[in-house]
């Protein structure tokens, strides 16, 4: 079941994603060689909580932390660890925050020192893919021209899109109705309407679109092993106007690629 989300329910879910989108900020100012990826978690945690929000992964489902850090082959839901970042490394970091009541996530892709060409144009196509998604997600439209719009522009350049994992509906709870696939037909699946709320964010790999999941029950890596980017926004459908909730702007004022 969708559920459509009242302009004040819009409202609260965006002052929810004001503070996800200053921890993002926060830990973008510490993403480079050298950083310990449980430190970026322990600094989003703490922001979270100091600013009245509650990490929305830490616990969901037993996941252990606020940050979901996968680095290079890593899709989603890694664990923050005692992992040094490398020069060369990408790292795609992925945080919701709950706050009166409402859920907010997004995630970024960052490169770590000098990354090579072929994957800096990665983070490039896949960050653009979730922007022409977002142009898709329109009253009116169906689920499946988002998911078009993005399968299309990145199988063009090469890239594959995950299938496994998908986008959904956020609200009081992180993950709702509908799912939100990064590949599809035009025209299919469920209609586009006032008060959606939904969380669009394209994995794109660099090879094979095939992922394992690690025996630790959570991490998703590419089954062959080359680098995977990840890039996410909140929207809400209105009649007149579809909205981006979250943001990258503080990542993009303390971080530049
Ligand atoms: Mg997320
Ligand atoms: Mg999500």
């Amino acid at each position: 079941m969708i559920h459509y989300k009242t302009s004040d329910e819009v409202q609260l879910i965006k002052e929810s994603a004001q503070i996800l989108g200053k921890a993002h900020g926060e830990v973008a100012k510490l993403v480079k060689e050298g950083v310990k990826t449980s430190y970026l978690d322990k600094i989003a945690e703490e922001f979270i909580r100091d600013h009245g929000g509650v990490p929305s992964f830490k616990g969901y489902n037993g996941f252990p932390a606020s940050l979901c850090i996968s680095v290079n082959e890593v899709v989603v839901h890694g664990f923050p660890s005692d992992y040094v970042l490398k020069d060369g490394d990408i790292i795609s970091i992925d945080c919701g925050v709950f706050h009166q009541g409402f859920h907010s996530d997004s995630a970024y892709t960052y490169p770590v020192g000098e990354v090579s060409k072929k994957v800096l144009s990665l983070l490039k196509a896949t960050k653009e893919s979730l922007y022409l998604g977002i142009e898709k997600a329109v009253f009116g439209n169906r689920i499946g021209d988002v998911g078009n719009a993005i399968q299309k522009f990145v199988e063009a350049k090469g890239y594959t899109v995950v299938r496994e994992l998908v986008g959904h509906g956020v609200g009081k709870s992180l993950h709702e109705s509908p799912e939100v696939p990064n590949y599809g037909k035009k025209g299919s699946g469920p209609l586009l309407k006032n008060g959606m709320v939904i969380a669009i964010e394209p994995m794109v790999n660099l090879g094979t679109r095939n992922v394992v999941q690690e025996r630790d029950g959570w991490t998703i890596r590419t089954a062959d092993r080359k680098p995977s980017a990840h890039y996410e926004h909140t929207v809400a459908i209105f009649e007149d106007r579809t909205e981006i909730l979250t943001t990258h702007q503080y990542i993009e004022e303390n971080f530049k690629f």
